[in-house]
């Protein structure tokens, strides 16, 4: 087990910048997953790490060794991707013996260690069967199971989940996590589904365009996104954007949003705020609130309504902004009527128009 530090590390193809100066942290027996979009970096990232790809700049560290130019060989990593490659000519056990063997390993070493794992992982009863024989779960399962008898300092999964249907995603999700909890081993998890990143991880590190966006625990990537990137690509559905201006009234600050006004405690800025300030305010459908009896709020339409089951999407129109709330599915809302809203003015963000930067 060991930490993982990368230090202004970027990877160039040719005249493509795939990974711009990174540097992270990661501490030793920590979960991480990196979410962003297709193409920025992710992958590229986690290949730096193994030594499957060679940095164009910057160093990477495991603990305090520099291993930049080491071979993947010479690193103890255990890499699961996504295209699983066990050997189909060959039973599980040979499979998750093949590496053991590779690294000469004894045999009676290589037998105990199999079926330590393999005992972990629940799939004992497999061992004789060859890849063909196995769902896909199990394959998955045996994928892992054969880099876990390496016992590597450091784990790397890219997607090993995707292939998976719904159901069975969950629960190969939770036996990792439980396989995190047992062994501790530091792993690094790329992912499209931020879902996923959000159950899994300790920490989580948000790419967009080769960079990170940032890299906090999910409480507070949710919660205090560091930009409007962030908050927008994490949380389903999406954080609602609505471009306004500052305007003071008094002493007071408020966010003008043509069809209603929210009062900004200035205390709670990051940067002194001032009249006039374009900013783009951002409150997620589940701080948007169904007005009752007489609270105050301000009067939308409601487009469409979605139930989810326990929940209800709200689709709402107001002036020119399209907006969305989530409320109980018990509450009884329905399209094509007149409803009023308000934003929860505790859990309200504004963002700087132009650079994205969260300001408060
Ligand atoms: P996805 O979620 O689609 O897998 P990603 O975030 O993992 O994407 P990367 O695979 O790291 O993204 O790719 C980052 C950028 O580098 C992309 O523009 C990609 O086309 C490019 N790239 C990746 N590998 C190579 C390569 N071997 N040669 C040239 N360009 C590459």
């Amino acid at each position: 087990m060991t930490s993982i530090s990368l230090n202004s590390v970027g990877k160039q193809f040719g005249s493509l910048v795939a990974v711009k100066s990174v540097d992270a942290l990661i501490d030793e027996g920590e979960f991480i997953s990196i979410v962003g979009p297709s193409g920025c970096g992710k992958t590229t990232t986690l290949r730096v790490i193994a030594g499957l790809e060679e940095a164009s700049s910057g160093e990477v560290l495991f603990g305090d060794n520099e291993v930049t130019d080491d071979p993947p060989e010479k690193r103890n990593v255990g890499m699961v991707f996504q295209n699983l490659a066990l050997y189909p000519h060959m039973s599980v056990r040979d499979n998750m013996e093949f590496g053991l063997r590779v690294d000469g390993v004894p045999d009676n070493e290589c037998g105990s260690r199999v079926t330590k794992v393999a005992k972990m992982l629940d799939i004992e009863e497999l061992l004789d069967r060859s890849p063909a024989e196995l769902s896909g779960g199990q394959q998955q399962r045996v994928a892992i199971g054969r880099t876990m008898v390496l016992d590597p300092d450091v784990f790397l999964l890219d997607e090993p989940l995707a292939s998976l249907d719904a159901k069975l995603r969950v629960e190969i999700r939770e036996e990792l996590q439980e396989l995190h909890r047992q062994v501790g081993v530091t792993t690094v998890y790329v992912t499209h589904d931020q879902e996923q990143a959000m159950t899994m991880s300790d920490r989580i590190i948000v790419m967009n365009d080769g960079e990170i966006q940032q890299f906090a625990t999910p409480d507070e990537v949710y919660n205090h996104p560091n930009n409007e990137f962030v908050a927008h690509f994490i949380g389903t559905p999406s954080m609602n954007f609505i471009d306004c201006e500052l305007a003071r009234k008094g002493d007071t600050l408020y966010a003008d949003l043509g069809f209603d006004s929210v009062k900004i405690d200035e205390n709670q800025a990051a940067r002194s705020l001032a009249n006039g300030d374009s900013v783009r305010l951002g409150v997620r459908p589940e701080h948007v609130d169904l007005c009752h009896d007489n609270e105050e709020g301000f009067t939308t339409n409601v487009k469409f309504v979605e139930p989810t089951g326990k929940d209800k999407i709200v689709h709402l129109n107001v002036g020119d902004e399209d907006l969305k709330a989530i409320v109980e599915g018990e509450e009884n809302v329905v399209g094509d009527e007149t409803r009023r809203m308000a934003f929860r003015s505790d859990c309200i963000h504004l963002f700087e128009t132009e650079s994205g930067e969260c300001v408060y």
